[in-house]
Formats: structure tokens, sequence, C-alpha cells
């Protein structure tokens, strides 16, 4: 079932009764040759650059509860290349790539939006860092701008620029940079894997991990064992819990990141804004509600709930920065669980254990990373060789010291960055 303009102009002619379900409900097999566990983002790119790019097609995705029902469908959608470390510049600068193709290549709206990007600075050092990162991205074959007050005053009029304790002196601009919906992102790749052969069994929670003589022989589900020499752990929030399926103790802690939108409003922010300095962030989404966030809640946990003192320090943040925010009704507010590892940056690697391979770390920024992350972890997977984009994610830099990526220079605490 292919959508296109004509596609949707007959359905509505004829009382939308042609549209098929987009994916299978297959029973699982007792065999395959590679096992995705984590129906996430990443797990669903990954199953479907295994089975598009390199032609492995008895690949199942096994997911504890319903396809995209994780942090996938709950973040704030920003996509964006704007980062300055070697490691991270090149992969999410590859990841940016395959989002602006990602429509054409999925044959699904993802309502990419790339509206901009916009990090606003307060001192004249946070000018220096912008400025040193605005370079590092534009090395790297990426936009950026640095914006006067003024320039930046054009854009956004609304936010409150003399602040006292704050003021805004500028901001670095990421055209590139946007929105996308997140779930539409989440269906189109389970869509364009079940195309290609690719089984997605919901409901089938991964209990254990099988190992025989230190490789990978399958895996134990709430429906039943099932077998393969390649799996691959790609669940984000519940990534040391089934790492230590496997006897492995990982660098990552699960911590609670909230966020909030409100009812529906005419368009009035047109880019992305982030406002470091209070830890907040904003945009609108096409229906019209603000979608912000802010911190994480500071304390680890797998519940995917926030709590009230979060909340009115974002709400607060918000009122800071923008005053007329204060006139919205918040509609909801949610929270999802972060994989977050000590240097801010993530891990897609081969375990010490042969068929097993690990794709976790994501933090507060996996989801612009869906794309380049599921490329990478495909080509690992099916080449047993790191994609040259994510060669510098490996999981033993925690180990060795060597190669860490510390972009917000806030050291080696899970919650500081
Ligand atoms: C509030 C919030 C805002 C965010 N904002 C942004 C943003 O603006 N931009 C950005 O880039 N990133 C953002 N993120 C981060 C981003 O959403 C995550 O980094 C990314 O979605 C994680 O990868 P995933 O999609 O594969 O995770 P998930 O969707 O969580 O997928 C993991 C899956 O594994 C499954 N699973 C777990 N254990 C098992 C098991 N034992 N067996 C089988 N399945 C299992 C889970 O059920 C889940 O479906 C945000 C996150 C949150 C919560």
């Amino acid at each position: 079932m292919r959508f296109s303009g004509w596609r949707v102009l007959k359905e509505g002619l004829t009382g939308n009764k042609g549209w098929r379900p987009h994916w299978r409900n297959p029973q699982p097999k007792a065999e395959y040759d590679a096992l995705i566990i984590g129906g996430g983002g990443h797990g669903l790119a990954t199953a479907f650059y295994l089975a598009k790019e390199h032609g492995l097609t008895k690949i199942a995705v096994l997911e504890k509860g319903y396809l995209g029902g994780g942090n996938i469908g709950r973040n704030t959608t920003i996509v964006r290349a704007n980062y300055g470390l070697p490691g991270n510049s090149e992969f999410y600068s590859h990841s940016l790539k395959l989002w602006e193709g990602m429509e054409q290549e999925l044959n699904f709206n993802t309502m990419m939006s790339q509206r901009g990007v916009l990090n606003l600075f307060h001192s004249d050092g946070q000018r220096d860092a912008a400025a040193r990162r605005g370079n590092a991205m534009r090395n790297q074959g990426d936009d950026a701008e640095l914006l006067s007050r003024e320039q930046v005053r054009a854009l956004v009029p609304w936010l409150d620029f003399d602040n006292t304790r704050f003021p805004i002196y500028g901001g670095l601009f990421h055209g590139r940079g946007g929105t996308a919906r997140h779930d539409a992102v989440a269906w189109g790749y389970a869509r364009g894997a079940d195309s290609r052969g690719v089984d997605l069994i919901q409901n089938c929670e991964v209990t254990g991990i099988d190992i025989e003589d230190g490789r990978v022989t399958g895996v134990q589900t709430t429906r039943g064992a099932i077998k393969a020499k390649k799996v691959g752990i790609v669940v984000a929030g519940r990534s040391s819990q089934v790492a230590a399926m496997a006897g492995m103790r990982l660098p990552i802690e699960s911590h609670v990141l909230q966020a909030f939108v409100t009812e529906g409003l005419k368009p009035c922010i047109d880019h992305v804004v982030t406002y470091g300095m209070g830890h907040f962030y904003i945009s609108q989404s096409d229906k019209g509600g603000l979608v912000f966030g802010g911190d994480l809640d500071f304390y680890a946990s797998y519940a995917a709930r926030g709590n009230l003192p979060m909340q009115e320090h974002v709400m607060e943040a918000a009122m800071t920065l923008m005053p007329m925010i204060g006139k919205a009704r918040v509609l909801r507010s949610w929270g999802g669980i972060m994989d977050m590892s000590p240097d801010g940056s993530p891990i897609i690697d081969k375990t010490h254990i042969d068929g097993l391979y690990l794709n976790c770390g994501w933090c507060y920024g996996g989801f612009k990373a869906v794309p380049g992350s599921g490329f990478a972890f495909a080509h690992l997977i099916a080449t047993d060789r790191p994609h040259v984009s994510a060669a510098r994610l490996r999981l033993d830099r925690f180990e060795t010291g060597r190669g860490l990526m510390d972009e917000e220079g806030t050291g080696a605490q899970h919650n500081l960055h």
C-alpha cells in the first residue's frame, strides 16, 4: 500500500475503505537470523536498515508492550545536528541527512519540519562557546549562524530580552534543525520493516538471554524461547536491566525526563527555542499546542512519569523567558525513562559476548538519532564492523577513559548533563 496525493484523493472520494493495516501481527517463529530487543524508534529503524541495506529478512523485533509506546512516543520531537565534539559531530550530521530523505525513503509522512533550532546565550562566555560550537558544526558541513541580540529579537520578539538575571545576548541558529512527528517515525519504520519481511512481535517481553560458550544462542520471552545467532539490545531506559540478563553491568543510569503540552493556540512560535540558563525549551506543534520541557527529575527511576517539583521548576523557567506563556493552559504532562551515559554520548558497539550487540546511552537526545542509530547499528550487526559514522561510540571508553565525549563539559555524573 503506497501513499500518494492521488491515493488520498481516491480514498477521500470512496469513503476511505481502501486503507489497510500498516503491519502484520505475526506469531513468533522458533528461530531467526537476528533478533532486535525493543520496538522503539531505534529498534524499528535497525530492523528496517538490516532488511533494506543488508538484505537480512529473517529478523524479528521483540517489543514487550506496543510499538512506539516507549520514549519514541514521549519525546518533544526535536531534530538537530548541533554537536561540537568529534564522535557526536559526524554521527548526528549523518543522522540529519537521513532525516532529510526519510519521508521519501519510507513513503510515509513523518511531518518533518526544518523550522530551525535557536539556542540562546546570555553572557560573553556563552557567546564564545556558541561561536566555537557553530564553527565545529560548519566544519562538519552542517549549518550554523551566530545571531546578535537584535537578530534574535526579529525572530522571537516575545521573549523577555531584558531579564535582570539572564538578559539575552544573542543565539546560535541551526536552520536545518526542527521537529518531526515522533510516533509517525516509529510507524513509518515499522511499516517499512514489515513490508520487507521483518516480524514485529508485540506483547513479547524478553526475560532472559541464552549464552553458550561465550556466544549468544537466543532469548527467553513471555511468548517462549526464540533462537538466533545475533541479538541486538535497543531498549533505551531499560538497557541496564536487559544487559544484566547477559551478566553485564552497564555504565548507564535511568532517569525520568518530563514534557508538557498546552491547549492549541494560533501559530506564535515558528522555531525551536532553547534556554539553557533556565533549563527550558519550547516549540509549537502543528496542532497548535506549545510543547516544552526542561531538566531531568534528578533521581534514578524506572517509572515513566514525573514529579511536581520539576514541573514547578520548568514552569518558572518558562515564565522567566517568555512571560506570555502564563496565559496558556497546560493540557498534559508525561515522563519517559532516559538511558543516561556518564559522558552524555551514546554507545553502539559489540559486547564481549559473540553475537550480542548493544545500542544505548541516548540520554535525552535519542529522537534525532533514530535514523543514524538504526543505520549504524544495522551495519554493525550485519557486518560485525562499526559504521564510520559511529566508530567512536564505543562501550570500552568508560573502562579505559580513552575517547570520552563529554559534550556538555559537566564531568562523569549522569544527571548533570
Ligand atoms: C520527555 C522526553 C523528551 C525528549 N525530547 C527529545 C527531543 O526533543 N529530541 C531528541 O532527540 N530526543 C528526545 N528525547 C529522547 C528520545 O525520546 C530517546 O532517546 C529515544 O526515543 C530512545 O530510543 P527509542 O526510541 O528506541 O526508545 P523507546 O521508544 O523507549 O524504545 C525501547 C523499547 O524497548 C522496549 N523494551 C524494554 N525492555 C524490554 C524487554 N525486556 N523486552 C522487550 N522489549 C523491551 C520498551 O517497551 C520500548 O518500547 C526525549 C525523551 C523524553 C522522555
